[in-house]
């Protein structure tokens, strides 16, 4: 199973890649905690990314599919692979169909979570990680950054949504509600529900 998972920032994409990939038996593949890995490791595609990521700009898009074809060629990536934040790009997408249409495969199914803005707001300037214990705010997380980062998503990501109905791959899903009721709704869409879980009630 291919699975890519669109949605803007505080959509809660991060929460739902762990549980539909871990019911699916595949990697969670995220580009943001990449990025963030590489940024407290001091390696080079760290220093490269960290200005972008801070100012709630886009990598350059060179840099982001090398990146996700390194990761995508490793071992566990085989079975398939659910992607959390890429494509990002109409251009991410196009090379990202290519890349595996060269190795004879294809996105299975593409799913996008809908939030409205205000409610994107409110929980992203309400959001802390957990680093060294204790509870911070994401640098990208500050209000401006915040309504930097949703209209680079309404520019530059939402079309991909649109990329992808084209192909008929797309399942917008409503991702307000409980973390459970959310994910019934993507393994629905993906063809998976499961006998004896109805999501009726
Ligand atoms: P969010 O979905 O909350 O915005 P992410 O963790 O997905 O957070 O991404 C954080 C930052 O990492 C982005 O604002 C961007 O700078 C960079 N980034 C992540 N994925 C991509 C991508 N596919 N293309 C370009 N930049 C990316």
């Amino acid at each position: 199973m291919r699975i890519v998972l669109l949605g803007p920032p505080g959509a809660g994409k991060g929460t739902q890649a762990q549980v539909i990939a871990g019911r699916f038996g595949i990697p969670a593949i995220s580009t943001g905690d990449i990025f963030r890995a590489n940024v407290s490791g001091q390696t080079e595609l760290g220093q490269q990314a960290k200005t972008y990521m801070d100012a709630g700009d886009l990598v350059p898009d060179e840099i982001t599919v090398a990146m996700v074809k390194d990761r995508l060629a490793e071992p566990d990536a085989k079975v398939g692979f659910l992607l959390d934040g890429f494509p990002r790009t109409i251009a991410q997408a196009e090379q990202l169909r290519d890349s595996l249409s060269d190795l004879g495969h294809r996105i299975d199914c593409v799913l996008e979570l809908v939030v409205d803005e205000d409610e994107l707001v409110r929980r992203l300037s309400g959001r802390r990680v957990v680093v060294d214990g204790k509870p911070v705010q994401r640098d990208d997380d500050r209000p401006d950054t915040v309504r930097h980062r949703l209209e680079v998503y309404r520019e530059q990501t939402a079309p991909v949504a649109g990329f992808y109905e084209e192909a008929g791959l797309l399942s917008r899903i409503d991702a307000i509600g409980e973390v459970e009721e959310v994910t019934e709704r993507a393994m629905d869409a993906c063809g998976a529900s499961q006998p004896g879980q109805s999501t009726a009630s």
